[in-house]
């Protein structure tokens, strides 16, 4: 592990500050001391809320109570609450160690509710014509138990599933049950792919399958042909409107797909060539995740929105508008356009949506659409809490220095000398003199013309001019930014018994930010500050980043560790994309999952997912292999029965079933 002693900001150049101004010993010790003094006033869990902006990102599901502990409430508004600090407690008690993932599935409820309900509001508001069928894409999280329970929410609103790949794509023909939803099917396909689609329809499936490269327009006609089923077609549109942010653009998980619009005008030719151009039923676009900027969505759906009466006019069979997904989550509470935030609530998405469709079609005189949306971000973030604990802490030196003698080297004399004279007035030039010293004090030492201890008690001196210096710096409402470097210089290191790269791989993958903060000891004031690393030892394993007001902030206000007393830190809103990683790569750290639905008579824990080590991808999002092909055979099984389905049909549709153990192995992880 690197001393964060080390640590000197690298861009401050030791050489070009100006003389140090040693004299001007104008504030005397009892006044640095009141200047300096911790804020007396004591401690409130509003306080905390402020400070880690709990009510921006978490409500309505997460809050502090009296005691200090932050609490859940998993059916948002529609009451019931568990303290989650006992939670852990209590899961400790069965010898569930942490870090532990525990899931809410009431949370997953609530928020396929609000997604269903806010666009039905804006349908009812716009008296638009049509309805709301979404879909959920598996990407997002593929547990077995998290998709199960999400189509089971999601029965009374026909809410159906996204596949984006092959091995998705039978995770949603297995579970989805639900008479009318819809299963889009996306990505990449092969011949394999397509025919499984198309069949699905035979097992009773609302299959849709979109276009995303031109080659597939051909895949699709000549599979239906052999088939003699028509399939339900949908093209996906590449558009000019960007998604911003480091999810749109280039960096966008499928910027790759979709057809431009000479593509389109292709694709409807050879479709007519074929006499499938009624099968042309969808028009598709998505500009990326975690859109934040409700301007860019406006533009996309008004882009889309023409394209869409275009090709009705161009004689398809149009039913379907599927904006894809975008919708973002509030990570930083700050309700603006940063990356990790957004600057419109779901309701405004909604309205924005059926709005904009509503006017494109109304022009034209054509009817609206069914509309459908893959939010994944938006449904699975908030159902999801990692509890890790803190193992320990490394602090920078904090003795109080003994004078330094007459004798000694002019460096320490010196730095003493600053360090007695630091108040308000000058705390931000000194700060410039302490490093130039200290650089001062290595190069001697490097020359050989100064000894050992005499470095020591530089450093030492150094040290205890930044902590003073610091505690001045905290009581301004605003600090230059050597001295925003300085908290981060300063800073603690919590170690935490998590893999980053493993449990918040976004974190360290692209600098997601994401809510962290203490669950106990809310009403206690933080004092100290710190980064989080974890014990694989490199830079991959640190946080490092956290959400902040404006901008991000450096360090995170945490508090120091009192022997024998827990202390315990969580994750929030890493319910999407975060999961699927945690459990690829095991080293050691693996989350146990918990999923945990409230009772009337408290709360109940519906599955326990060890945690284990080495194991299969496949059995790691829970699914065996074996049971996925048993439950595909038998609705084939039943479907040939009720002659739905041919001998050869059928066969055709259990092959894809048989090279599941390896293709399901290469998880679409984008
Ligand atoms: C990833 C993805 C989504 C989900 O996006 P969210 O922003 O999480 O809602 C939807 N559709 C497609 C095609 C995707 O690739």
């Amino acid at each position: 592990m690197s001393s964060p002693a080390t640590a000197v900001p690298s861009d401050i150049d030791p050489l070009s500050t100006q003389a140090p101004t040693v004299s001007s010993l104008t504030t005397s010790d009892a006044a640095f001391a009141k200047a300096t003094q911790l804020p007396q006033k004591s401690w409130t869990i509003e306080d905390s809320e402020k400070l880690y902006r709990i009510q921006g990102w978490g409500e309505p599901y997460f809050s502090i109570n009296a005691a200090g502990h932050v609490t859940v409430s998993p059916k948002g508004d529609r009451g019931g609450s568990l303290d989650l600090c006992e939670l852990v407690e209590s899961l400790k008690q069965r010898n569930l160690a942490l870090p532990l993932l525990i899931r809410f599935s009431d949370i997953l409820e609530d928020r396929i509710e609000r997604l269903n309900s806010c666009f039905a509001r804006a349908i009812a508001r716009y008296n638009y014509k049509n309805v709301y069928r979404g879909v959920f894409p598996v990407k997002c999280n593929q547990h077995r138990q998290l998709i199960q329970d999400l189509v089971r929410f999601g029965q009374p609103h026909h809410f159906g599933l996204e596949a984006g790949s092959k091995p998705e794509l039978m995770i949603a023909l297995a579970t989805l049950k639900t008479p009318g939803a819809l299963l889009i099917c996306n990505g990449y396909k092969d011949r394999e792919y397509v025919e499984t689609a198309i069949l699905a329809q035979r097992l009773g499936q609302t299959s849709v399958i979109v276009l995303e490269q031109i080659e597939e327009v051909q895949l699709a006609i000549v599979a239906s042909k052999a088939l003699g089923i028509k399939p339900v077609l949908g093209v996906r549109a590449k558009l000019t409107t960007k998604g911003v942010g480091r999810w749109g653009g280039s960096t966008g998980d499928r910027a790759k797909f979709g057809l431009t619009i000479p593509e389109i005008i292709q694709a409807v030719g050879e479709l007519q060539k074929a006499g499938m151009l009624d099968c042309l039923q969808l028009l598709h676009f998505h500009i990326g995740s975690q859109i934040s900027s409700i301007s860019v969505i406006k533009e996309a759906i008004r882009e889309a929105s023409h394209i869409y009466v275009e090709l009705a006019k161009l004689g398809a069979n149009m039913k379907y508008l599927d904006v894809g997904g975008g919708l973002g989550v509030d990570y930083d509470g700050s309700k603006t356009n940063f990356h990790a935030s957004k600057n419109y609530n779901m309701q405004n998405y909604a309205n924005d949506v059926v709005a904009g469709v509503k006017d494109a079609c109304d022009e034209r005189k054509l009817p609206v659409p069914i509309l459908i949306s893959e939010s994944g971000r938006a449904i699975a973030s908030h159902q999801s809490v990692l509890v890790f604990d803190v193992l320990g802490t490394s602090d920078v030196p904090r003795e109080i220095p003994e004078p330094v003698d007459e004798n000694a080297h002019q460096i320490p004399r010196n730095l003493y000398e600053i360090y007695q004279s630091i108040g308000p007035e000058n705390y931000q030039e000194v700060y410039h003199d302490a490093i130039q010293f200290k650089e001062e004090a290595i190069s001697l030492f490097n020359l050989g013309y100064l000894g050992i201890a005499e470095r020591a008690k530089t450093e030492q001196l150094y040290w205890a001019c930044c902590h003073k210096i610091q505690s001045i710096a905290r009581q301004k409402e605003y600090v230059s930014d050597d001295l925003e470097e300085l908290e981060k210089v300063m800073a603690s290191i919590y170690y935490i018994n998590l893999s980053v790269f493993q449990s918040v791989p976004d974190s360290w993958a692209i600098n997601q930010l994401f809510p962290i903060m203490p669950i106990n000891r809310l009403d206690e004031e933080p004092t100290q500050r710190g980064i989080l690393a974890d014990l694989t030892c490199d830079s991959d394993g640190k946080i490092d980043q956290f959400i902040d007001l404006r901008d991000v902030k450096s360090v995170l206000e945490l508090h120091s560790l009192k022997p024998g007393e827990p202390y315990y830190l969580a994750l929030f809103l890493g319910g999407a994309y975060q999961e699927i990683m945690g459990n690829l790569h095991n080293l050691f750290g693996d989350a146990n999952a918990v999923h945990i639905q409230l009772t009337p008579a408290g709360y109940h824990i519906e599955h326990v997912v060890k945690g284990d080590t080495m194991k299969e991808v496949l059995s790691y999002v829970q699914y065996d292999a074996e049971s996925l092909v048993e439950s595909i055979r038998r609705q084939t099984e039943s479907a040939l029965q009720q002659n739905k389905i041919t001998l050869s049909e059928s066969q055709l549709c259990c092959k894809i079933t048989s090279g599941v153990s390896a293709s399901i192995l290469i998880f679409s992880l984008n």
